[in-house]
């Protein structure tokens, strides 16, 4: 894997492409948590979750023509091709519906090329108050738009990971959920959820919630069958943190550091993570300072560019350039594989999918 293809990725993220066809490819969702209004794309054996629904997007110098029978394109520059992509195929599993009538498409969806992933639960007490929610945040938006369900039953998620197991080859599953009332942050339903899927069918569990009061959570949640662990931190500098997640903001980046050092004993080095996203005012030095505390706690930083959703707040914020990716990304990669964690090794998650980010391209290019 080469620092071309990393650079490339870098740039597709940030500007996003259009497409020659808009239904080329699985559908792609707008709203929700993790990446909307994007679509995948694998590019040099690389699944790379790429903006197409957001205003960057639409005038984007990357196009994608429409793609063959077999889902085979090519992207161009201005008119000069770049190289080849790939549509991964629509999941077979999204033809199917509970016995209650509720498509599975509506309980989980396809991640990258082998991901599942669900919202457990698709509200979030902070989502409700506009002077308390990320402002990045669009949780509301699919289930407003009667595209999700408001709580996936243990048994509606075993069902679906079972399905999409054995019709798609799904090889690992992200649960993440808003934040409910209650001291342990999303961290009962999580483990409610993942004893079932694990009952139903053997699937590698990421687990994603804000630290919970009690730690004992972590043991209780690798005990209920979740192997790797998110707590995601998203925005570091304090005052960015206040402006940006004003309700998180209440928990500061010290209690993620300290959630992180009673977890990592749990669930292993390199199992636990945290998501934090470039483009939203932290310097790049800011990242780099953070992740070498992360890196040494054992937690692998997985830092993915800022891609705005219509209908935020920040729909019309820029997304970083691909400069300043490469700025992060380079040295951060050189961090984490000296310090020996590495994508490919973590047995859950978005760490794990990469497809948010080129990091675990600019790892690839060391090995
Ligand atoms: S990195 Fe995480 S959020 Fe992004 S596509 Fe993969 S599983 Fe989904």
């Amino acid at each position: 894997m080469s620092l071309s293809t990393a650079r490339l990725i870098n740039e597709l993220q940030t500007f996003g492409v259009r497409l020659a066809d808009p239904k080329a490819g699985v559908e792609s969702r707008r709203g929700g948590a993790g990446p909307s209004d994007h679509k995948a794309l694998t590019l040099d054996g690389v699944t790379v979750m790429t903006p197409v629904h957001t205003a960057p997007a639409f005038e984007s110098p990357y196009v994608v023509e429409k793609p063959d029978a077999s889902g085979r394109s090519t992207v161009k520059r201005d008119g000069v091709l770049i190289g080849e992509v790939s549509f991964p195929s629509r999941p077979r599993f999204y033809d199917l519906k509970t016995a209650e009538g509720i498509p599975y498409s509506h309980i989980a969806t396809l991640h990258g090329r082998d991901v599942l992933a669900t919202t457990v639960l698709q509200s979030c007490i902070r989502y409700q108050s506009r002077t308390k929610a990320c402002q990045f945040c669009a949780i509301g938006q699919s289930l407003a738009a009667g595209r999700t369900v408001a709580h996936k039953t243990p048994g509606q998620l075993a069902e679906v990971a079972k399905a999409a197991m054995e019709l798609d080859g799904v090889t690992h599953m992200v649960m993440t959920t808003g934040t409910p009332r209650g001291r342990d942050r999303g961290a009962a339903v999580l483990a409610e959820s993942a004893t079932a899927v694990k009952n139903a069918v053997y699937l590698p569990i990421q687990a994603q919630c804000e630290p919970p009061d009690d730690f004992e959570w972590f043991t209780r949640l690798k005990a209920a069958g979740v192997d790797a662990l998110g707590m995601h931190i998203e925005v570091i500098t304090p005052a960015l943190r206040r402006k940006l997640m004003p309700g998180k903001a209440e928990i500061p980046v010290e209690r993620y550091l300290a959630a992180f050092a009673a977890a990592v004993p749990v669930f292993g080095r390199g199992q636990v993570s945290t998501y934090i996203l470039a483009g939203l005012g932290d310097s790049a030095e800011t990242i780099l300072d953070l992740s070498a505390k992360l890196v040494d706690l054992g937690v692998y930083p997985f830092v993915v560019p800022f891609v705005p959703i219509s209908g935020t707040p920040l729909e019309s914020h820029a997304s970083p350039s691909a400069d300043f990716m490469h700025s992060v990304l380079k040295p951060l990669s050189e961090m984490i594989f000296a310090a020996g964690l590495k994508a490919k090794d973590i047995k859950a998650g978005c760490g794990k999918c990469g497809a948010c980010s080129s990091l675990s391209t600019y790892e690839r290019r060391l090995a």
